[in-house]
């Protein structure tokens, strides 16, 4: 691609790694300069207008223009723009924060520990178990399961909890001790004549199997995300979740659910584990925390996880871990707001109302021809695209998804696919009038699709 000497494009590939791309495709596609933010929609920097129906990365609940998140940002950056929370120092804030975290947590918890990312948060929550396994003498007692599909981040730790093999390839992952069982995705990964229930029974005694393999006086916890976002968008089969846990008492495993998706709204309820009645022991939460106008996350714990923690910082002398920005006043003051404007305009409401929308139009399209399944809870969905005719050697998996996030982009919405899955993830304030917008897109999609692969 020719790029105008000098201009954002060019200095952009001239001088920006970016995460997620391919680092020389990136030089002849050139970049999509995000320029700015209104409602659910952002322009690029030629002013065409797009419906963010990823909202960013799973994570601008209020939309791109929310100015209380601006003001409250300023206003603290006004009063105190930094402040650290260690060695018994702390600040209104993150006080605020954390006492709003444990009140509105789905399950009785204890304490939060405050993180910058999500795969920060995750990679934490690792060594504060392995903290913990020693504090009570169980030395053995260290190895983490995931899920194959599943999504934690890409931290040394996050990543070889994330069961995507593009997060292991040539990065020497997953490091010793970490197991993936799995995928609880029924479309894919279900038998001919085999229930959903029967699947979700055959996903519990895959992981009581590998348990019982490994020793289960060596598996400390399971982490798993409610509803698998990067892995596709997978709604666990029903029963699922009360099979698993079952699993899970029996060996006195901890539960970590992974909230950074499902978290503040998403699936229809505050959290996502009561959507699911999962009981975890640790939650993680980062993204619709501060809507992301802000870099920030966190995660909670219950007695049975900070008991033996504060037991050994106690025996050492101090917890040996932390992070500069932590808890940082400016990201927990807007957290605050953002959890203010969520509950005041009853978005978690607004959130199950559009997703069953969402969902009921998206189901319209199983019948085309190009559509495989479609599936979603509150207000995260996914389409999977299928090869025409059963022409599956024509279409390497992924081929179509990619295709039909590029139409629809083209045509003024922002999706992703995963593979041949595409998500749907617009922010919480959507309305009607837009989940419409959306699904006629889809639909202009479709049939530009259906030209193309003929
Ligand atoms: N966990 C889940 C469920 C996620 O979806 C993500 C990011 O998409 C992460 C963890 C990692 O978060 P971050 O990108 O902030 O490190």
């Amino acid at each position: 691609m020719n790029l105008r000497p000098n201009s954002d494009e060019a200095r952009d590939v001239a001088y920006h790694l970016h995460g997620y791309t391919n680092a020389r495709a990136h030089g002849d596609r050139g970049p999509i300069i995000v320029d700015r933010g209104e409602g659910i929609h952002v322009f690029d920097s030629n002013g065409k207008r797009y419906i963010e129906g990823m909202a960013g990365l799973w994570s601008v609940a209020l939309g791109f223009d929310e100015t209380r998140l601006m003001d409250a940002a300023f206003a603290q950056m006004e009063k105190l723009p930094f402040s650290h929370t260690f060695s018994h120092r702390t600040h209104g804030p993150a006080i605020d924060l954390a006492e709003k975290l444990i009140s509105i947590s789905p399950v009785p918890m204890s304490k939060v520990f405050f993180t910058n990312s999500g795969s920060e948060a995750n990679d934490t929550i690792v060594k504060m178990i392995w903290y913990r396994s020693n504090a009570l003498g169980l030395h053995d007692k260290k190895k983490i399961i995931s899920r194959l599909g599943g999504y934690h981040g890409v931290t040394v730790a996050a990543a070889s909890m994330t069961g995507l093999p593009t997060n292991h390839k040539s990065f020497d992952l997953p490091i010793d001790g970490f197991l993936h069982t799995t995928s609880p995705h029924y479309y894919r990964e279900g038998r001919d004549a085999e229930s959903e229930t029967e699947f979700a029974t055959r996903c519990a005694d895959d992981l009581d199997a590998m348990i019982q393999a490994e020793g289960p006086d060596t598996i400390a916890a399971f982490i798993a995300e409610p509803v698998m976002g990067a892995g596709g968008v997978v709604v666990p089969p029903a029963t699922y979740w009360e099979k698993i846990q079952a699993v899970l008492a029996k060996y006195d495993i901890l539960l970590i659910a992974d909230e950074v998706i499902c978290a503040f709204g998403r699936t229809g309820n505050m959290f996502g584990s009561t959507t699911f009645g999962i009981k975890p022991d640790i939650i993680t939460m980062s993204k619709q925390l501060t809507s992301s106008y802000f870099p920030f996350s966190a995660f909670m714990m219950n007695d049975r996880v900070y008991e033996p923690i504060a037991d050994e910082s106690n025996n050492i002398g101090v917890l040996g871990h932390g992070y500069t920005g932590g808890g940082h006043p400016v990201g927990a003051a807007v957290a605050l707001e953002n959890l203010k404007i969520i509950e005041e305009r009853d978005l978690v409401a607004n959130a199950a109302a559009r997703g069953n929308e969402l969902l009921a139009g998206l189901a319209h399209f199983e019948d085309h021809p190009l559509v495989g399944n479609v599936r979603g809870v509150g207000l995260i969905a996914a389409l999977e695209v299928i090869a025409p005719d059963g022409r599956t050697d024509d279409f390497p998996v992924g081929q179509l998804g990619a295709k039909m996030s590029a139409i629809m982009l083209k045509n003024g919405l922002v999706s992703r696919n995963m593979g041949d899955a595409l998500a749907f993830c617009p922010p919480l304030i959507i309305n009607s009038a837009e989940v419409k917008k959306i699904l006629h897109i889809v639909e202009k999609s479709l049939d530009e699709l259906s030209v193309a692969v003929r």
